[in-house]
């Protein structure tokens, strides 16, 4: 195998690629040859503003190596396109200087004359030859129609993708799943979740899905300023990593979490997937909690007395939040070292993850039972 290209190319086109690869690689098929493929592939994720949006793209450097081909004991060492101002040299191994200079001169009829293309032979003696391409039937005495055909189709697949760093439409731009996953995550706990059906322009209720696509694609300064200034996560990297973890564990056949399943396997997300990760988000906390819950027995019992101001410490079992007339509400959930429900309605998040233990200060509110369970409702926590 022998290198052939290093190129750049947005990971969308991957596919593509692919596809133009294969279609290649029957046309090796058909004269013996193994073919090209891609030998490595890294991938890197660049940010390209596109009337005044700010887009993470992700790019893939590649390397395309192949076999080329031997006609009759010659090895092809490059091809030479005659047809522009200037001579293109697509060489597959390394050629003397001179033979880059040399025109369009045949070494089998001894001629000089107006060629489109001509060969560039190499015999294991190290002995060059430059042959005309419609000479190259008769100097090698077999047919290389195939193999011609071959190695252009490779020459047109790198003159296309060579150069394609810039080519980027914007139907498919596609975003990194880790950073959807991380701003689905930052968006939840600093609004809230809203379903997509939910959202009501009119009331300023706007679903989580909407306000992930204004995140990554609005060019609105005061809507990049307030998503500038979200609450970050603690931890977060690994809050993401265990919400892909928990997706691709996940058994059940819900058309839901085939759906994400699937999606964790595209080299991106387009918009259209970000309400199916906010879903995803809000179902992993739920998993979290739910696991907490069914391992513990509630000691139902009130904490301390009203009014008391007391250091609490605590699990995160649930954050829930409610869209009202006065903007959102976010029920808190949690259990205390006892395993006592304590409750807090809050006009913001605490910024933890649901299953998290800490300490918190906390004046007690209020003792209400709710479906049977004794909670003590506080207020007024600091962290
Ligand atoms: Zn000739």
């Amino acid at each position: 195998m022998t290198n052939l290209a290093s190129i750049t190319i947005p990971a969308y086109k991957m596919d593509q690629l692919s596809t133009a690869i294969d279609k290649i690689n029957r046309k090796a098929n058909k004269i013996n040859n193994g073919g090209i493929s891609i030998v490595s592939c890294d991938t890197f994720y660049k940010t390209i503003t596109d009337d005044g949006r700010n887009i993470k793209v992700q790019f893939a450097n590649l390397v395309i190596a192949g076999t080329i081909p031997n006609v009759a004991g010659w090895k092809i060492a490059a091809i030479i396109d005659h047809s522009n101002e200037l001579d293109l040299v697509h060489a597959y191994s390394e050629i003397p200087e001179s033979y880059r200079d040399r025109g369009s001169f045949c070494d089998h009829c001894n001629t000089m004359r107006k060629r489109n293309k001509t060969i560039i032979l190499v015999n294991d003696n190290n002995e060059y030859k430059q042959v005309g391409s419609t000479c190259l039937n008769d100097f090698t005495n077999q047919s290389t129609n195939g193999v011609l055909g071959y190695l252009e189709s490779i020459n047109d697949l790198i003159d296309h993708y060579g150069d394609d760093n810039t080519d980027i439409n914007p139907v498919y731009y596609t975003y990194p799943i880790e950073f959807v996953i991380a701003a689905a995550i930052n968006i939840i706990h600093n609004y809230g979740f809203t379903k997509s059906s939910d959202e009501n322009y009119s009331t300023g209720i706007i679903s989580t899905k909407s306000r992930m696509i204004d995140y990554f694609t609005s060019n609105n300064s005061i809507l990049q300023d307030q998503y500038n200034n979200l609450i970050n996560v603690p931890d977060i990297d690994n809050v993401v990593a265990n919400v892909i973890s928990w997706i691709n564990n996940n058994t059940s056949k819900t058309e839901f979490i085939i759906n994400l399943q699937s999606m964790m396997q595209f080299t991106g997300l387009k918009p259209n997937h970000f309400g199916y990760i906010a879903g995803a988000v809000v179902s992993y906390n739920k998993s979290v909690s739910d696991t907490i819950k069914n391992k513990i027995t509630y000691n139902n019992e009130y904490v301390g007395n009203i009014k008391d101001r007391m250091i609490f410490t605590v699990k995160l079992l649930n954050i829930h939040s409610i869209d009202g007339y006065y903007g959102t509400t976010f029920i808190h959930t949690f259990i205390d070292d006892k395993n006592h429900n304590i409750i807090w309605f809050a006009s913001k998040d605490c910024g933890y993850n649901v299953g998290d233990q800490f300490n918190m200060k906390a004046t007690i509110k209020d003792h209400k039972e709710y479906k049977g369970i004794k909670q003590t409702v506080i207020n007024r926590p600091t962290f």
